[in-house]
């Protein structure tokens, strides 16, 4: 398998594993690491130890630090229940489009990502290039963080990061952090003409959702922080958007869940909303324990992503803008494994084809000329690196 595939090719082998989160990632891992061995490019693996999914990431070029990093996730959001017009899992061209799960998000990026660490090797960089393929993004970004630890002892230490989200080729430099903590609400059930005996689960969770109203609505009416001014909205958000518990209209709930969904603007962090969560949990099972001791409140950590922060110069920015030409500032709301890169000490910025309007629909696309935008910008970047 010498042959060197084109973007569309690779784009269209990634697409054709159906790597949903919750299945195994590992068939398609196999097809990349052996394409990549083709070209006398040697890959690595971080292997989960608890469920059949790996990670991969490669070097080419000097074997020293400063490599730019070309990072996107492998697995795809479900099509249970959407109406597709073709294949999910096959790239159907029609009107200057490219159909498919992943086409946008992200398998048309990971697709250039390997075009360009195949093109680096064949012509010899001077400046090396590393590719990151995680897994696990859409389910909470839980696979990137072990990745990122997993490259950092076996690949020199890269310095830039290209994170290939859709943002129609533009550099964007900051997004939200998200975080949610699964919320257990442990009443006591008596029948409801007795419920001031019984303790309600979901009448007291309703407090901490109405907690959740007031603070957004208090969010709303303060004056944005420096960093929060460029996102919409420009503060932090709380959200439920599941909620289940109780038996019957007249039985007081016993149990209540829901998640509690935070989305952090940088310049405010996780641990500062979560220890004002834990505030109001604590105030809340105290009014339930009143009634009955047994009664509790418990919280598991669901996912934690943390905020991309725009850098003042930094390198990622630097070399996205000088490869596109954009110098406007932009933000997004949705939260990426950028943060993540920029937490373990690199530069990092979000770049990739395709619109996000596009991302998880039915009937997935990316245009013939997005994705062409991101093949120009990938053999501008290997021409830089040859420099
Ligand atoms: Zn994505």
């Amino acid at each position: 398998m010498t042959k060197r595939l084109s973007p569309l090719e690779l784009m269209q082998q990634l697409v054709a594993f159906p790597t949903v989160s919750r299945d195994t990632n590992i068939p398609l891992i196999d097809w990349v690491a052996d394409y990549l061995a083709s070209h006398d490019i040697q890959s690595h693996r971080y292997v989960d130890p608890e469920q059949p999914k790996h990670a991969l990431f490669a070097h080419v070029g000097p074997w020293q630090e400063g490599a730019i990093v070309l990072s996107g996730h492998t697995d795809v959001v479900p099509v249970d229940g959407q109406p597709w017009d073709s294949d999910p899992f096959e790239v159907m061209e029609k009107d200057g489009k490219y159909f498919g799960r992943g086409t946008c998000d992200m398998k048309g990026f990971d697709a250039l990502a390997i075009w360009a660490l195949v093109e680096a090797q064949h012509v010899g960089v001077k400046r090396p290039l590393q590719i990151a393929l995680s897994f696990d993004e859409e389910i909470g970004c839980t696979g990137a963080p072990p990745m990122i630890n997993a490259m950092q002892p076996v690949l020199p230490k890269g310095a830039a990061v290209i994170v290939g989200e859709p943002s129609m080729m533009q550099a964007v430099s900051g997004h939200k952090g998200g975080s949610g903590f699964d919320t257990h609400i442990r009443g006591f059930e008596v029948h409801s003409s007795l419920m001031d005996r019984g303790v309600n689960a979901i009448m007291f969770g309703a407090k901490l959702i109405e907690w959740a109203n007031l603070t957004n609505a208090a969010n709303r009416d303060a004056v944005p922080g420096t960093l929060a001014q460029a996102f919409d909205p420009p503060y932090t958000t709380l959200h439920v958007g599941q909620i289940s518990g109780g038996t019957a209209h007249n039985i007081t709930a016993k149990d209540c869940y829901f998640a509690m969904d935070f989305r952090v603007v940088p310049g405010e962090t996780k641990a500062e909303w979560e220890a004002r969560y834990r505030e109001v949990v604590a105030d809340v099972e105290q009014q339930m324990q009143a009634i009955v001791p047994e009664t509790f409140i418990q919280l598991s950590e669901r996912f934690n992503v943390p905020a991309l922060s725009p850098e003042d110069e930094g390198e990622a920015e630097t070399l996205v803008r000088s490869l596109t030409g954009d110098n406007a500032s932009h933000v997004v709301s949705y939260a990426t494994e950028a943060g993540q890169f920029q937490e373990a000490g690199y530069s990092a910025i979000i770049c990739g084809p395709g619109d996000i309007a596009q991302a998880h629909q039915p009937n997935e696309y990316i245009t013939k000329a997005q994705f062409e935008a991101g093949h120009g910008f990938m053999r501008r970047l290997v021409e830089r690196l040859c420099t």
